[in-house]
């Protein structure tokens, strides 16, 4: 039962991004989940091969191994007598099977005839808040493998080249018959003598002593768009490792951590952050200068503040990185007490207090502020503002 290609399962192409991959993914499992085709046994089908597309695709390990091997894995078992008996099914347990037979898992038995794909490579790329959020450039030295320019990566010196390997006849493999509780099972190795490659290199390169590729460490100019975050995840086609024998190169993965801002916190494209105020601004009202990611915006607080109470700041956050307009900023007020007072403001703290005690306040208001300094000049408005306060302690305000 030949399988079909996973990338053609989910519908997406070959470079299809891990967003791109979960959208198609979201969209057929809806489409074709057991629960909405009862007793189909072809969506049923379609429904698991679906899963387990996704499941080797959307892991990077994984999904780099696919694309290398196929659905038939390593060294050449594909086709091979032997594995009929597993029933050829699962994915996930024949890489099982793998790590038992080649001890190393893919890696040991990856060695395969032909242009082979270089390996991707990841980078970490550590940026500042304000970087994430306007988009930035970087140049960063990647140590790296590069194609020998002097053999044009074949390891052979200038004027000769590689030839047969006689161990294996330019298969790359041998083969060993291994008893098994699943009967006689042939089973495939790297050939010791040309490495896999099916070829021996009589006459190497000096350049680069035979292995058609060379260490090196490579500037790269990164562009990271505005709107990337920690664990966003930047791909650079054939910046990865050089293929072998005329395949492509690998991909670089460069991902993406932000550092911590001493003001703002982010969450998707929302900004959070904290504005202190003073009891006078928090009773009377106030024009409040806050800081935003493009520099100071008047916020303005309408009297009898509460320490908590968040205001939004509309159109104040992060634009989203796929062009979805911007986030918002979210404001939590926090009233500070004052720790200090000058003789003036002590004298019109008490002669406001004397004010208070004249007015008789109730006894449900009282305890909420244990202060008991400042909260009620505005008997008329106080009380619609406090229930609603008490109603929606989480609830924000638009800015106006
Ligand atoms: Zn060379
Ligand atoms: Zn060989």
């Amino acid at each position: 039962m030949a399988k079909r290609d996973y990338y053609e399962v989910l519908g997406v192409e070959k470079t299809a991004t891990d967003d791109e991959l979960k959208k198609a993914y979201r969209k057929l499992a809806r489409q074709y989940h057991p629960d909405v085709n009862p007793g189909n046994a072809e969506a049923e089908e379609k429904f698991k091969e679906i899963n387990e597309a996704y499941e080797t695709l959307s892991d990077s390990g994984k999904r780099e191994q696919y694309d290398r091997f196929g659905h038939d894995g390593p060294g050449g078992f594909g086709g091979a007598g032997g594995f009929g008996g597993f029933g050829g099914g699962d994915f996930g347990g024949m890489n099982d099977i793998f790590d038992m037979f080649f001890g190393g898992g893919f890696g040991g038995g990856q060695q395969q005839r032909g242009p082979r794909k270089g390996a991707d490579l990841r980078y970490d790329l550590t940026i500042d808040f304000e970087e994430a959020v306007f988009g930035t450039e970087k140049t960063v030295t990647l140590p790296k493998w590069e194609s020998c320019d002097t053999c044009k990566g074949t390891g052979a010196k200038p004027g000769t080249s590689a030839t047969t390997c006689s161990r294996c006849n330019g298969s790359g493999q041998v083969y060993t018959v291994q008893k098994t509780p699943f009967g006689q099972m042939q089973t495939a190795k790297v050939c010791p003598e040309c490495g896999g490659t099916g070829q021996v290199i009589k006459d190497p390169c000096t350049e680069c002593n035979g292995k058609g590729k060379k260490r090196i460490n490579k500037k790269l100019e990164i562009k990271v768009p505005a709107g990337v975050d920690t664990g966003s995840r930047l791909r650079m086609s054939g910046e990865g490792d050089p293929g072998e024998q005329g395949g492509p190169n690998g991909d670089l993965y460069i991902y993406i951590n932000v550092r911590p801002h001493a003001i703002f916190v982010r969450d998707e494209d929302d900004i959070y952050m904290e504005q202190e105020i003073n009891i006078a601004q928090a009773a009377l009202g106030a024009d409040v200068l806050v800081e935003t990611l493009e520099g100071k915006v008047t916020l303005t607080i309408p009297a009898g503040v509460q320490t908590g109470a968040k205001f939004r700041m509309k159109g104040k956050g992060v634009k989203n990185i796929k062009g979805y307009g911007k986030g918002d900023q979210y404001v939590t007020i926090r009233v500070v007490t004052p720790k200090s007072l000058t003789a003036e403001q002590r004298d019109l703290l008490e002669k406001l207090n004397a004010t208070f005690k004249a007015v008789e306040p109730k006894k449900d208001d009282n305890s909420r502020s244990s202060d008991g300094k400042k909260k009620e000049e505005k008997s008329e408005n106080k009380k619609s503002f406090f229930g609603k306060m008490k109603d929606a302690v989480d609830d924000f305000f638009d800015e106006e």
